[in-house]
């Protein structure tokens, strides 16, 4: 797994993931919770879902995948 904050090329599927809106190919990337007081009120908390959240670095378009889904790799040095 790469650095937080590294600026990163990422897959899915065997796919590499492209921005929906640029066309982009170069993401920041963070872990983000998904769980909320409404998953909590329906008793899911201990499912305690985890997800990465992309920010293409052009255009500022934000993608969110389950975590483990993704294969993160260093962006070429431009
Ligand atoms: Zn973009």
């Amino acid at each position: 797994m790469v650095d937080k904050d590294e600026i990163v090329i990422a897959g899915a599927a065997g796919r590499q993931v492209m921005c929906g809106h640029c066309g982009g190919d170069q993401y920041r990337w963070r872990r983000v919770l998904l769980n909320s007081g409404t998953s909590e009120l329906f008793g899911f908390a201990a499912f305690n879902p985890e997800a990465v959240a992309l920010t293409c670095i052009r255009c500022g378009k934000m993608a969110e995948f389950a975590d483990g889904a993704l294969d993160l790799r260093s962006a070429p040095q431009q």
